[in-house]
């Protein structure tokens, strides 16, 4: 697999106007798996802000190279803010031209500003305002953070020990735990 040695993003992306605002666009073809680019991070806070991902139970940080923060969302998404292993991740093939999109419940628990999804895509989950908010069966079909996996273990944990049906399986007794 070719990778881009000085890592100068323009060879593979550029920041572009779209109905949205802004948008970030592969300047060439990613493979599934592969590293977008390296992630490194600024302006640590304890809570989220539009700009910050998360990146620990209370570390939220703002995304360098800073570029990176026009990734729009959908629900149908082509990258993955990997905040473990400090990269950006493509999730499927990825042609050049194609706007890089990622699930931002995949990182985010409660976001600083919920938004209705309109990404036109068949699964959209409409509302999006964090992890905290969906189902658990909606979450599981999306690559997810370890501190939104943790969170979303702890949640399932509470819920199944207020369960009174131990048949019930774990998702669905946490929804029916909301
Ligand atoms: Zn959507």
């Amino acid at each position: 697999m070719m990778t881009d040695r000085n890592h100068s993003t323009h060879n593979l992306f550029e920041l572009v106007k779209n109905d949205v605002g802004s948008g970030l666009v592969a300047r060439r073809h990613f493979s599934k798996g592969e590293t977008i680019y390296p992630l490194s991070w600024t302006g640590h806070c304890s809570v989220p802000s539009r700009w910050t991902i998360q990146r620990g139970m209370d570390d939220h940080a703002d995304i360098l190279p800073i570029e990176l923060r026009y990734v729009n969302h959908s629900c149908n998404p082509n990258v993955f803010f990997d905040v473990e292993k400090n990269e950006l991740r493509a999730l499927r093939d990825i042609a050049p031209g194609e706007e890089f999109r990622y699930f931002y419940p995949s990182t985010e628990w409660e976001m600083d500003e919920p938004f209705d999804c309109k990404c036109g895509e068949a699964q959209c989950c409409g509302r999006i305002e964090g992890a905290s908010r969906m189902p658990p069966e909606v979450l599981k079909r999306y690559e997810l953070s370890s501190v939104i996996m943790k969170k979303l273990q702890s949640r399932l944990n509470e819920a199944s020990s207020k369960n009174i049906d131990p048949r019930n399986n774990i998702y669905r007794s946490a929804v029916d735990g909301y």
